[in-house]
This record gives C-alpha cells, structure tokens and sequence, in this order.
C-alpha cells in the first residue's frame, strides 16, 4: 500500500473527551497538565469541555455533548484533518447509550493514524513525547488504490 504524509504543526488540535465516570481523572490529568496543554488549540465535547474551562481556564472550542452526537463530530472532524490528537477516556464498566458512537470514533482514529490515549497512563506518556512540541509527518495510507478499487477507477468517493 502506499502512503502519504499529513504534516502536524508544533500547535496541536487536540481534543478532549471523558465518560462520566472518567471526568475526575481527565480533570487531575488536565490540571496537571495544564502548561503543556495551553500550547495547544483545544476541543471537547460539551459537559467534558465546560468542566475543563472551568477548571483550567483555558478556552474550550466545545461540541455537542457525547450522547448527542459529539463524538461523530470529532469522527468527521478526523476526517477532515481537523484533529491531531485524541485523549479519550472512555468507560469500560458502564454501557453507554452512544456505544455505537464511540465504536465509530474509536475506529476512524485509527483509519486516520490519529494518536489516540484511552487513560491517564497513556496520556503521561503521549504528552510528554518531545513530538508534542515538533512537527511531525503523520503518515496515513494513501486510500485512492481503494477508492479505484469500489468504483472501478471511475468517479466516485
Ligand atoms: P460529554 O460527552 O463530554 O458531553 O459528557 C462525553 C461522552 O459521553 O462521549
């Protein structure tokens, strides 16, 4: 397959998302880490990006709230090479009405290549990376092989 690079500039497009009972932990996380974050452009899905306003002070380009459609925001936002980084804590003991939603979102980050930390630990570790703070080539698969190949090299998406 061939591949293709997607430049990421030194002033990320984050976004920020946590699960009811995950809220308290990305809240600390964000807290602490509030200095590095505020190099950052910032996004959330709407209870998770209040409560981070709130808390750091920081400002929050807020969406939809999860339930109601936030995460197939981001979902299409990835799409458009609107995101480069996903901090998503979800909830692995509680069925959540949107599960579909996440699923799906949790799926195109990966189409994308999008960095992606589903916990605190992972979050540490990804924020910390000297990457955070450089440019860097996201590479992603060129999909036009795969295009070609649904449409018979015709027209078509
Ligand atoms: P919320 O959405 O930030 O609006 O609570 C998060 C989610 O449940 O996906």
């Amino acid at each position: 397959m061939e591949y293709r690079e997607i430049e990421l500039r030194q002033r990320k497009n984050i976004v920020l998302v946590a699960h009811d009972h995950k809220k308290r932990d990305l809240l600390e996380w964000a807290k602490f880490n509030k200095g590095l974050l505020a190099n950052h452009r910032l996004s959330a899905t709407g209870t998770t990006g209040k409560l981070l306003e709130q808390e750091l002070g920081l400002e929050i380009n807020k969406l939809q709230s999860g339930p109601l459609g936030g995460d197939q925001q981001i979902g299409a936002k990835i799409v458009e090479g609107a995101i480069d980084f996903l901090i998503f804590f979800w909830d692995p003991l509680e069925p959540q009405p949107h599960d579909p939603d996440v699923k799906a979102l949790l799926r195109i980050a990966v189409v994308w290549n999008i960095p992606v930390a589903c916990n605190r630990a992972s979050a540490d570790f990804m924020i910390s990376s000297s990457l955070m703070t450089e440019e860097y080539q996201r590479t992603v698969p060129d999909y036009e092989a795969y295009r070609k190949r649904l449409t018979g090299g015709g027209e078509g998406q």
